[in-house]
């Protein structure tokens, strides 16, 4: 009988219960079968380097040429797998405001996709979103959310809808985050122009995510502190951050990795389709985009830059980025993997035994090296 154990051993492992340093990785089918200290054996292929949870993206439009948004359920997997590449084994798919009927199809397409087991959900980032802070959605789709709409994109779902961004202050905002949450869905606070009092409300009434914290939401100030505070620091929150230097200044980053601490951060790319593409003209929704030196965004009447229309990141260059900052691959592999599957209950963040064998192999600087998913090495990107 031949053994179907992969067998990789390592630097140092990241685990539930800290840092294993010179261990072995045990691996049958998909799973993670065993995670041990080196006992000698030479089967084992040596790896060097740092062996770290496949990387989770929740909220990420697509890649490599690539549109969630698109329908077609074949590039949408050929987005997954440019991203699988760089690292993100898990991922939502999110999708930025459309019509109720363009959302109900886009939904329509994705929610088999989460049934075949390529996405973990889909994440709507709009159309309940302020007027005054719309980033690159189509402000003309922007809506209340009524009792009726929010049971259609639900139903649209099919029970795959895992994430909404919405503006607690829109009319009805409270009363549809207590309707989505008592329908599974997450309710993130984003393109929002609420104060911080209404920011603590909504998080009463069940919202539990911050939808990438400092873009497109009003700006920290000491004595006007908008969503950003609270959303960093209430322990019931997860706060997504953009971490290509781009989105948030480095500083500010390194500012709120500490305000959030380990368990407070998820690590998100808000990636669109232009990521891993060239620098020229693409699309967001209905939206004419322009990227430049790898930023995205939206293209304006007079030509002057306009908003920033989502990013070209990978989640294996935040994770670089991120390492970088805090100097320390453990802390950062819970804020690109293991707070999102904590947070969204997925099957995914941790290496040990019983778990998925998404792995990520990171060199010491954090360099991403090579992907395992479902048990098999991907080709690099
Ligand atoms: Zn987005």
């Amino acid at each position: 009988m031949t053994d179907d154990v992969q067998r990789f051993r390592a630097a140092h492992v990241v685990t539930p219960a800290g840092v294993v340093d010179d261990a072995v990785v045990e691996v049958r089918g998909d799973r993670v079968s065993a995670v041990h200290p080196n006992n000698g054996d030479e089967r084992a292929e040596r790896l060097g380097g740092w062996v770290v949870p496949g990387f989770v993206d929740t909220h990420v439009h697509g890649g490599g040429g690539h549109d969630y948004a698109s329908g077609d359920a074949d590039a949408i997997l050929a987005g997954l797998d440019f991203h699988a590449r760089n690292g993100t084994t898990t991922s939502f798919a999110s999708l930025v405001t459309a019509s109720l009927d363009d959302l109900a199809a886009q939904l329509d397409v994705l929610a088999d996709l989460v049934d075949d087991g390529h996405l973990a959900g889909v994440h709507l980032e709009g159309p309940f979103l302020s007027v005054e802070q719309p980033g690159a959605h189509q402000q003309d789709l922007l809506r209340a959310p009524g009792p009726a709409t929010v049971d259609r994109l639900v139903e649209a779902g099919r029970g795959t809808l895992r994430l909404v961004t919405l503006a607690p202050e829109l009319p009805g905002g409270l009363d549809a985050v207590r309707r989505f949450v008592a329908s599974g869905v997450r309710v993130a606070v984003g393109h929002t122009a609420a104060d911080d009092a209404m920011v603590a409300r909504a998080l009463d009434a069940g919202a539990d995510v911050g939808t990438h914290v400092f873009n497109a939401m009003t700006p920290i100030h000491h004595r006007r502190p908008g969503p950003v505070p609270r959303l960093l620091t209430d322990p019931r929150v997860a706060a997504e951050l953009i971490a290509d230097g781009f989105h948030v200044a480095e500083e500010v980053l390194r500012m709120a990795l500490a305000a959030a601490g380990p368990d407070g951060v998820v690590l998100v790319t808000d990636a669109m389709v232009a990521a891993g593409m060239p620098d020229g003209p693409y699309r967001l929704g209905a939206l004419d985009v322009r990227v430049v030196d790898g930023q995205a965004r939206l293209l304006t009447d007079d030509g002057t830059p306009g908003s920033i229309a989502g990013s070209t990141l990978t989640t294996a260059r935040a994770f670089a980025l991120v390492a970088a900052i805090t100097g320390d691959l453990a802390a950062t592999a819970r804020f690109a993997s293991t707070n999102a599957a904590r947070h969204y209950g997925l099957d995914a963040g941790t290496v040990e035994a019983g778990g998925p064998a998404d792995l990520c192999l990171v060199d010491d600087r954090g360099t991403l090296q090579r992907v395992m998913r479902r048990g098999r090495w991907l080709e690099a990107a």
